[in-house]
């Protein structure tokens, strides 16, 4: 059973190495709070109400919105019986700090990819909205060009909200700001693997399945 976080800058990867992640360990199970917020905003819910001011503009949502939802999501069945993938949290140390109260990683992986290509990669990101694989319409493209390769059906193009220009710089501005203590604290407490901006979709499963190997 593997426990893993996956941290990088957006646009580093982490949705598109997570469903790698799931297709080799197919019950582990993905937790990325940017779409359980995403999963809010549209319904509407409470939680998405007041999530919405803070991801259109690109800034985190308050700490302890974020730990209440993900503490909750970790203290189900599913999670403790197969492991997680940590996707999108932490991104401040309190909720570095917070989170090992509640669950220990085995390795946190650090998706280090340059600036530029954060950029190309997140402004020509797009998903399927029936299964969410995503995909890049300059880097990554389904085989046939509105069929999606994962299940199938026909797509309409939907990019998300937040992958407007102004508020991808924000975003990435707010990773430079926060990112520092937060790596520190992992290397301290020796969990972090380095990962190179590598094209994740041209891993093997074995080097997927070295990859996600705990550290200790
Ligand atoms: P993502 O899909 O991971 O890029 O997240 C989209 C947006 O959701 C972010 O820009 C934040 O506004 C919010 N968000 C997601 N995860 C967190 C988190 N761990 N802490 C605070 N805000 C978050």
């Amino acid at each position: 059973m593997a426990k893993i976080i996956l941290f990088g800058a957006p646009g580093s990867g982490k949705g598109t190495l997570a469903s790698r992640i799931v297709e080799v360990e197919s019950n582990i199970v993905h937790i990325s709070t940017g779409d359980i917020f995403r999963e809010n905003i549209s319904k509407k819910t409470p939680l998405g109400l007041k999530a919405k001011g803070f991801t259109d503009k690109g800034e985190l949502v308050p700490d302890e919105l974020v730990i209440d939802m993900v503490r909750e999501r970790m203290e189900r069945e599913d999670v403790k019986e197969n492991g997680f993938i940590l996707d999108g949290f932490p991104r401040t140390l309190p909720q570095a700090q917070k989170l090992g109260e509640f669950a220990s990683a085995d390795v946190v992986l650090l998706l280090d990819v340059p600036k530029d290509i954060l950029l190309k990669r997140i402004l020509g990101r797009y998903s399927c909205p029936n299964c969410g694989q995503i995909y890049n319409k300059w880097l990554n493209k389904p085989k046939k060009e509105d069929i999606c390769d994962k299940c199938g059906k026909k797509m309409e193009i939907t990019q998300r909200a937040d992958d407007n220009e102004e508020t991808v710089k924000r975003r990435i501005e707010v990773y430079e700001e926060n990112s520092a203590p937060i790596l520190k604290f992992y290397e301290d407490l020796g969990l972090l693997k380095r990962v190179d901006s590598i094209n994740t979709l041209e891993l093997s499963g074995q080097e997927i399945k070295r990859l996600i190997s705990p550290v200790k």
